[in-house]
C-alpha cells in the first residue's frame, strides 16, 4: 500500500531531503538571502529566527504599544504570540467559507478606535480581495502586514504579489509553511523607519540547529517505519528526546538569525516557482471517523490548518478566543480537512473519493 502524508516533511524529494540535511551555509549566504528579499519585496530585509519572531520585530518597531492589531479569526497560535509579545492586543476578525480568509464586512466588526494595523494572512494560499482591504485600510488609517507563511509567490487578482502592498512583510520558513526549511524566517520593512532596525545577530542555538538540519531526515525515518506502525511510537520518542519540537513550540526570539543553510535553501525555494494554493480543504460531517478511515487506507491527513480557530489545541484555552465573535471561523475549525498538494491526483484518489462521502 502506497501512504500519503499532509505532514512529516512528505513534500521533501529525497534529493531534497538529502541537500537538507548535508547543507552547508555560509555568511555570504545569509547575506544573498537579504539581498534577494529586498529586491523582490522593495524594502530593507532582516533575517530572524522563525515567522513569529519577524512578525514581532514589525509590530514594535512600526507602531505604538497598546495598539490593537486586526488578524484573521482563523490562524495559529503565532501570530498571536507575536502580537502578545509585541505588547499589543490580537483582535480575531471572522472569516469566509470560501476561501478562509477575513471580510470587509467582518474587519469592520472588530474596528475600534485604537485599532492600528490588519494583518492579512492569505489563508492556504487563497488570496485576500486585495484591493478593497487596501482602499479600506487606507481610508481607515491602518497599516497593512503581509504575512506570507502561507502564500509566498502568490498573485493577488490585480496581478501584484503578495509582500509587494502593505508596510510589512513577514515570511516564514519553519515547516510546511510555502517555503520550507524546517525554520528561519524574514521581515522586510516597506515603509521608512526613524531608527533603523537592528538585525538579530546571535546565532541559532545548537539544539535548535540540530533540529532543523535532522527534521526531514527523522520525518523520512517515521513514515518509512508506517508500514510495520512505529512510525508514531518514532516521533512520540523522538519528542521525548527532543530531537524534533512541535512547530507551535519554537520559541520567539528577537536576539537570534536562523541557520545559515537553512538561508542558502530558502533562496532557492523563493528563486523557484510557488505551489499554489499550499493545501486544498474540504468542510466534512464527522471528521474524526473519517480521519480514522484515511488513514486505514494510508492517508494521514492529521496536522491539518486548523484544528482550532486558533490552533493548536494545547494553546487554544490561553488564548480566550470568542468563539461567538468568530462563528464561521469556530464552524470551519470543526469541519475543516487539508489535502496535501505534493502527491498526483491519481496517488490521492481513493482519498478523494472517501472525503466526498463526508462532504457537508
Ligand atoms: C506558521 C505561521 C506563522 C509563523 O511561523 P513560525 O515560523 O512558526 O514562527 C505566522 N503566520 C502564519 C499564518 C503561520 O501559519
Amino acid at each position: 500500500m502506497g501512504y500519503c502524508f499532509l505532514g512529516q516533511a512528505a513534500h521533501y524529494s529525497r534529493h531534497e531531503r538529502l541537500a537538507h540535511t548535508f547543507a552547508v551555509g555560509r555568511k555570504k549566504d545569509a547575506k544573498n538571502l537579504t539581498e534577494y528579499l529586498e529586491k523582490r519585496y522593495s524594502g530593507t530585509a532582516i533575517l530572524t529566527k522563525n515567522g513569529r519572531s519577524a512578525l514581532c520585530l514589525a509590530l514594535k518597531n512600526l507602531l505604538p504599544k497598546g495598539s490593537e492589531v486586526i488578524a484573521n479569526g482563523f490562524t495559529c497560535y503565532a501570530v498571536y504570540e507575536a502580537v502578545k509579545t509585541a505588547g499589543m492586543t490580537p483582535v480575531f476578525a471572522d472569516i469566509n467559507k470560501e476561501d478562509l480568509n477575513f471580510t470587509i464586512e467582518s474587519i469592520k466588526k472588530v474596528l475600534t478606535k485604537n485599532t492600528k494595523a490588519i494583518i492579512i494572512q492569505n489563508t492556504l494560499g487563497n488570496p485576500v480581495n486585495i484591493v478593497a482591504i487596501e482602499k479600506f485600510a487606507k481610508d481607515n488609517g491602518l497599516m497593512i502586514i503581509e504575512d506570507l507563511a502561507h502564500c509566498a509567490g502568490l498573485k493577488y487578482a490585480d496581478g501584484r504579489e503578495a509582500g509587494t502592498v502593505g508596510a510589512a512583510t513577514v515570511l516564514s520558513f519553519g515547516k510546511d509553511k510555502s517555503i520550507d526549511t524546517i525554520s528561519g524566517g524574514a521581515l522586510i520593512v516597506r515603509t521608512p523607519v526613524e531608527t533603523p532596525i537592528a538585525a538579530p545577530s546571535k546565532a541559532p542555538k545548537f539544539a535548535d540547529t540540530f533540529r532543523t538540519r535532522f527534521y526531514p531526515l527523522i520525518a523520512g525515518i517515521s513514515r518509512g517505519l508506517q508500514h510495520i506502525k512505529l512510525g508514531g511510537p518514532w516521533l512520540k520518542l523522538m519528542l521525548k528526546l527532543h530531537f524534533i519540537e512541535r512547530s507551535a513550540d519554537n520559541k520567539l526570539d528577537l536576539t537570534r538569525r536562523p541557520n545559515r543553510f537553512a538561508a542558502k535553501l530558502a533562496l532557492k525555494q523563493l528563486q523557484s516557482t510557488s505551489k499554489m494554493p499550499l493545501r486544498k480543504f474540504a468542510l466534512v460531517n464527522n471528521r474524526a471517523e473519517l480521519l480514522n478511515k484515511l488513514k486505514k487506507q494510508g492517508f494521514y491527513f492529521d496536522g491539518f490548518w486548523y484544528e482550532r480557530p486558533i490552533s493548536p489545541e494545547r494553546y487554544y484555552k490561553k488564548v480566550k478566543f470568542d468563539e461567538s465573535a468568530c462563528p464561521v471561523a469556530t464552524e470551519v475549525a470543526a469541519s475543516i480537512i487539508n489535502i496535501p498538494t505534493h502527491y498526483s491526483s491519481e496517488k490521492l484518489q481513493p482519498a478523494i473519493k472517501l472525503i466526498k462521502e463526508y462532504i457537508r
